[in-house]
């Protein structure tokens, strides 16, 4: 039972601050400051920073791990996801209250939606395992048969928004596949990830078959990708870190898939229940607009923008900013002063290019991380406001006469990870659904997802697939057993 060497006390919650390496506690000399975007005033924790030396400690352990953990029966790892699903529920609040206090999202959508959607994906994932049939067939006079093997330790990134949730979403089917992990969670949200270790430690796992570093990308998360012990990298985060790693990947021939940014459309047709798109578009400001599937382009069809706009004002002004645990607040804080001044120069920029801002544009208050909702009418389908993704509460506005402009418009950037499509007919929901080039399509809904679905972008939006067997595919090394009919005997 390893003791923590350093703990900070978080409104109650206890969260280790060092890295979790080969079951143990391991600190760094070296820390780094993290703040709490509800209040910049305050810090929360001084967080071990890896380096070169912490990311070879942690492969070497991860390989140690890797031989116990892939030799481990499916129903033996499967037993140990289980359990450690039981311990996320059972902390689910103490997991919330970190990571709204760490990166400001919604507390109430924490407890209620990402944690035990958390929980819920090492569960699948273990059901999805032990459900697994090896496909096999006969062909040319042999038996085929397909076999999954765990391929070995896998590095997993991610980015500082919803880390817990989407951290899970690709360490479960890492470890049900077989593979031991490093997490390098994103130096602006790491305080989840810590907890996370400790229900591992706690649910009894392997030595080794779970490990956490902290640390930033380009010292620790750059020398954990590049060491060739690794066998496969799952990222989430920005295209330009992506193109880092893939570099990194290609030296040593590792697979790698990567999640990255977006800026999807959110079609609305004259056909449309105006009222509940109007409402679907509002939303898109929730997270201060920190999503990255959101639907950013609002695209609405010519003869209906008077009436959308109306709606889309009135339940826009329903939004009210503040404090994340306050269950009234619907428009979180930017997660980092850095954040916010980038999404600002977004809008100065638009200001001088002769975009339109329509509404907000400003912080709110003058506080240090709140921002309105702001949308932008802009010049032309060519300026940065509707080209580049801002991962901020802002929207741009543009209209269209027919669906085949709809598509134009909808499928005019380099990312395609997802769409929302207001419509009523049945026939145009199913045109624009596979017109609409991006991962993921939602036709009146949004951010309802079943897990064995796969998932992941178009163009500069990603590089694979992630979700159900996808996953469980890309984490194993698939072999081909080919056996000549006839040639050999006794019971198999
Ligand atoms: P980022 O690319 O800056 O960082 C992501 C992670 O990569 C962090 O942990 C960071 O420390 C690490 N990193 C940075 N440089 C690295 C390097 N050289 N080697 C290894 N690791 C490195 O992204 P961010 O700002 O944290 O997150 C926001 C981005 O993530 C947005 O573009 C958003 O759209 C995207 N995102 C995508 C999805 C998806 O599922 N497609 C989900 C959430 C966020």
């Amino acid at each position: 039972m390893p003791i923590s060497h350093n703990r900070t006390n978080i409104d109650g919650v206890m969260v280790s601050t060092d890295h979790f390496i080969g079951g143990e506690r391991v600190p760094s000399d070296d820390t780094f400051e993290v703040r709490s975007p509800l209040d910049w005033n305050r810090k929360l924790a001084d967080m071990s920073r890896g380096n070169a030396d912490i990311a070879e400690r942690a492969v070497s352990a991860s390989v140690t791990g890797f031989r116990v953990w892939s030799r481990l029966k499916p129903q033996e790892r499967n037993d140990l996801l289980f359990r450690l699903a039981d311990l996320i529920d059972a902390r689910a609040d103490d997991i919330a209250l970190v990571e709204c206090l760490d990166m400001a999202m919604l507390l109430e959508s924490l407890k209620l939606r990402l944690i035990p959607r958390g929980a819920l994906n090492f569960r699948n994932y273990a059901q999805l395992v032990a459900e697994h049939q090896e496909r096999s067939w006969s062909s040319r006079g042999t038996q085929n048969r397909i076999i999954r093997d765990p391929a070995g330790p896998a590095v997993v990134i991610t980015p500082w928004n919803a880390p817990f949730m989407l951290s899970t979403w690709k360490l479960a089917p890492a470890l049900a596949a077989g593979n031991a992990v490093i997490l390098k969670p994103a130096e602006w949200a790491p305080l989840s990830a810590s907890l996370l270790a400790d229900l591992v430690d706690e649910a009894g796992f392997p030595q080794g078959a779970f490990n956490v570093v902290q640390g930033f990308g380009g010292e620790v998360g750059a020398a954990l990708v590049s060491d060739p012990r690794v066998r496969r990298i799952s990222f989430t985060g920005s295209p330009e870190t992506a193109r880092l790693i893939g570099v990194a990947a290609a030296r040593n021939i590792v697979p790698f898939t990567a999640e990255l940014g977006g800026k999807g459309p959110l079609v609305v047709f004259a056909d449309a229940d105006i009222d509940a798109a109007a409402k679907k578009a509002a939303a898109q400001f929730e997270d201060s607009g920190q999503v990255c599937l959101a639907g950013t382009r609002l695209l609405v069809e010519s003869s209906v923008r008077d009436r959308f706009m109306e709606r889309f004002v009135h339940h826009t002004q329903a939004h009210v900013c503040g404090d994340s645990r306050d269950p009234a607040t619907t428009l979180s804080a930017a997660i980092h002063p850095e954040h916010l001044a980038r999404v600002e120069d977004f809008v100065e920029r638009a200001r001088e290019n002769g975009d339109r801002i329509v509404f907000g544009g400003r912080r709110v208050f003058d506080s240090k991380l709140w921002y309105e909702p702001t949308l932008v009418e802009p010049k032309s389908n060519d300026s940065e406001i509707v080209q580049k993704e801002i991962f901020g509460p802002v929207l741009t506005l543009q209209t269209f006469g027919t669906e085949q402009q709809a598509i134009k418009l909808a499928n005019s950037t380099q990312y395609g990870l997802s769409g929302i499509i207001y419509t009523r007919d049945t026939a145009r929901a199913q045109r624009m659904g596979r017109a609409v080039r991006a991962g993921t399509v939602w036709v009146n809904t949004f951010l309802v997802r079943d897990l064995s679905a796969p998932f992941g972008g178009y163009g500069i939006s990603g590089i694979g697939r992630e979700g159900g067997d996808y996953s469980l595919d890309f984490h194993s090394d698939l072999k081909t057993l080919q056996i000549l009919d006839g040639s050999v005997f006794g019971p198999a």
